[in-house]
């Protein structure tokens, strides 16, 4: 298996409630030698901040309540709950990383749900050809597996941006900051009659710097990055074009009748309750999430980056301190994913990580070469604690070292 960021064939196991010590001194509940997975980005590193806030971000529904496949929203989008239009408003308002007014917010069961919808909103029946969809790699290793899904006759899977030379008609999806290097992307076609599609489901202050409020045609957004609730399922479009988003309506209609009321709802509350409390900055009681998510990812890449000087086998990405609007000061990106790069003599770095027992998406996956691997920084704490540990005892002997075969 291996789709999108969630899915994946193995989970780590628990030491049957015996706590361990591991090379860092640092005491888990995992056995030392458990295989760690940040093949996928799960973003589970958020719990501790949701527990702090209690009832806050309880919802409770009746069993009489919902009951209907509409919502009472004035908006075209007839599915969306009202509750969750104004977080989502409220939100990017507080944090200042885009514009809503003057776009039509389409609600999805994740980004993933709204990229299928794009593709078919921004594609016509009536064109000869199936239209191209591409993006520079490195780039999201589900949108090929997305648009090659259901064979369709409306488009196809193009390639790498950088090297579409077709003169044809294309959809290029832009992801800024990119999964999986982190880096802030722009077009790279630019070639008249191209539709364009930003995925900025990292563009939220804990992972970069905001330095603009977009503007673009088509931006995708996601609750599984932005607060860490995956499990909710829960996406969103701002969509400039008023017929463009009647057609991702109109797929959502036909292939699920709209998106769980549940889940706006739980999302809407969540959202919320990070909008309001995302102007306290430095309160003690840590209630800012975005302050707490990049005090939690600068403390990881500083562990990281560390360790990896150490070892000297592996190169990571350096980003640039750029003024964020939202800290008002010059910070830095920190990624969700690590894009390590193996230095000279190994080949293939996931094979090598895997025989570390630390599964790695390979760099083949994302339109790049094998010696880069893409490891997830956003999981539980256990896991970057062992993760780090393990890093911390390869040496540069092993690079020759027989790859563990009886991991999969
Ligand atoms: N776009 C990007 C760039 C992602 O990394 C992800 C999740 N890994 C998604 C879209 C899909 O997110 P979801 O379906 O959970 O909203």
């Amino acid at each position: 298996m291996g789709g999108a960021d969630q899915v994946s064939g193995t989970r780590m196991v628990a030491n049957g409630g015996g706590m361990e010590e591991n090379h860092s001194g640092v005491a888990t509940n995992m056995p030392i030698d458990a295989i760690i997975n940040l093949d996928h980005g799960d973003p589970t590193m958020y719990e501790s901040f949701w527990k702090k806030t209690g009832d806050k971000c309880t919802v409770e529904m009746k069993g009489y309540e919902s009951l209907s496949y509409f919502s009472k929203s004035k908006s075209l989008c007839w599915f969306l709950e009202p509750k969750l239009e104004d977080a989502i408003k409220s939100l990017h308002g507080a944090v200042g990383n885009t514009v809503t007014d003057g776009y039509t917010i389409v609600v999805g069961t994740g980004s993933s749900h709204l990229l299928h919808a794009v593709l078919y909103a921004v594609t016509s029946r009536d064109q000869p050809n199936q239209m191209n969809v591409v993006s520079a790699a490195p780039y999201y290793s589900a949108y090929q597996e997305i648009t090659d899904l259901v064979k369709s006759g409306l488009y196809k899977w193009g390639g790498d941006a950088c090297h579409f030379d077709k003169n044809e008609p294309y959809i290029e999806l832009v992801t800024s900051p990119n999964n999986p290097s982190g880096v802030i992307q722009e077009a790279v076609v630019n070639r008249e009659g191209g539709i364009l599609v930003h995925d900025l489901a990292y563009y939220w202050p804990q992972y970069t710097p905001i330095t603009s409020a977009l503007e673009f045609d088509i931006m995708l957004f996601t609750a599984s990055k932005c607060t860490g609730h995956a499990g909710s399922r829960i996406g969103w479009a701002l969509v400039k074009d008023k017929e463009v988003a009647k057609k991702m309506i109109k797929f959502m209609e036909v292939a699920t009748i709209g998106v769980s009321k549940e889940a706006q709802l739980r999302v809407a509350n969540i959202l919320q309750v990070i909008a309001d409390d995302s102007k306290h900055f430095g309160s003690p009681e840590g209630e800012n999430f975005f302050e707490f998510g990049q005090n939690l990812m600068k403390k990881r890449w500083e562990i990281l980056r560390e360790t990896l000087k150490k070892n000297q086998l592996f190169t990571v990405p350096k980003y640039p301190f750029q003024r964020c609007n939202y800290f008002g000061d010059d910070t830095q990106a920190h990624p969700a994913f690590a894009w390590m790069k193996c230095k000279e003599g190994i080949e293939d770095c996931e094979k090598f990580l895997r025989g570390h027992k630390i599964l790695t998406r390979n760099g083949r996956r994302f339109g790049s070469d094998p010696s880069f691997v893409r490891a997830s920084m956003v999981g539980g704490e256990e896991e970057f604690n062992l993760f780090i540990d393990r890093l911390s005892k390869i040496q540069i002997g092993d690079k020759n070292e027989k790859p563990n075969a009886n991991l999969e």
